[in-house]
């Protein structure tokens, strides 16, 4: 796929470009980042790695994550499709569903209700649905030396939902800080240890989903509860951290620009130009190619028109703005790379 003219101007090894454009550094062109799943149907069945299996066998899970690159032409490979593996592994209700579905948290049978319930074991992260990711990054790792290998660590205000229900956690939020602190204090355990198990594996980066979005949670409420341990994570975890929250975050933005994070995986609901003034060049900036309405349902001109919005605005690494939808057409996702390889003159 790629054409004779961009092999030859691209001086750069896509783990390079990713790494450096993490750490805003220049680079010979932008790098494509997938800091969430870019699965689909369509590539489950190219290499025959299917959903629900691909959740929990590394191999598979490998496999499948690898056609990001391979077909996709993006310069990162990030195998943890789903956002359950650690809350599968302390003991929430999984729904593992169909090769067409992603697999979800069964929300209405929460595991806590009140902070004192939390019980983590001390070896938690042996469960077979942790080690899955840590084997498929061990795996791609040696197949993939010069390809940016992105995990994903869970936060607290994410595993808060999961383990108590959203309602709960919500309400929880609004009714009592000390004892909603207490829950974020107890379970941001899982979210360093799962992140350092992964750097030690070999992951490259880890995308930290903390669903603290847009509609339910304001950007107060991101600085009492949240600025202070995401900036704890940076610390903690020794490799680049992408923060992921969906929906209109520009409230915010500035907030998670301070925490030493290297980049935030935003959401189309945002301009790329008010964004990049928004995070003033302290955080990378990555995704906002929207999904439900752009890849899965128009077309390539769309796809590039949203591609060259976070081009000309400067935004560090392109890709989609959450995970896709597994039924979004592969032809959408290649136009992502075509878009740009033309903004660089590379095609
Ligand atoms: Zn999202």
């Amino acid at each position: 796929m790629t054409t004779q003219t961009a092999e030859t101007a691209e001086t750069m090894t896509p783990r390079e470009r990713v790494l450096a454009a993490l750490r805003r550094e220049p680079v010979d062109r932008t790098p494509l980042v997938n800091p969430t799943s870019v699965a689909t149907v369509e590539l489950m069945d190219l290499v025959d790695a299917p959903f629900p299996d691909a959740n929990r066998e590394p191999e598979l899970m490998a496999r499948l994550a690898a056609t990001g690159h391979t077909e996709l032409g993006f310069d990162s490979i990030m195998p943890v499709f789903s956002i359950i593996q650690e809350s599968s592994a302390i003991g929430c209700k999984i729904q593992w569903e169909q090769k067409d579905n992603w697999p979800t948290v069964k929300m209405s049978e929460p595991i806590y209700e009140r902070p004192e319930d939390i019980r983590v074991a001390d070896d938690w992260i042996e469960h077979p649905d942790t080690q899955c990711v840590l084997e498929a990054i061990r795996i791609l790792r040696r197949e993939y030396p010069d390809v940016a290998i992105i995990g994903k660590t869970m936060g607290p205000w994410s595993l808060g939902y999961h383990t108590f229900g959203v309602e709960r956690f919500l309400l929880l939020s609004l009714d009592d800080e000390a004892a909603t602190k207490q829950v974020l204090e107890t379970l941001k355990r899982l979210t360093i240890e799962f992140g350092v198990a992964q750097a030690e594996a070999g992951a490259d980066a880890v995308t930290l989903p903390d669903h603290a979005t847009g509609d339910l949670v304001s950007g107060e409420y991101y600085k009492r509860y949240l600025q202070e341990l995401h900036a704890e994570f940076a610390e903690a975890i020794p490799i680049p951290i992408i923060l992921h929250i969906c929906g209109r975050t520009v409230d915010r933005m500035g907030f998670i620009a301070d925490t030493g994070m290297a980049a935030f995986h935003y959401d189309s609901k945002n301009e790329p130009a008010e964004s990049m003034a928004a995070v003033g060049g302290k955080i990378a900036l990555v995704g906002n190619v929207n999904n439900p309405q752009t890849l899965y349902a128009q077309g390539a001109e769309e796809v590039k028109a949203e591609v060259r919005r976070n081009l000309e605005a400067g935004v560090q690494m392109v890709g989609p703005e959450c995970a896709i939808p597994l039924q979004t057409p592969i032809e959408s996702l290649l136009a992502i790379r075509e878009a740009v390889l033309e903004h660089h003159g590379l095609s």
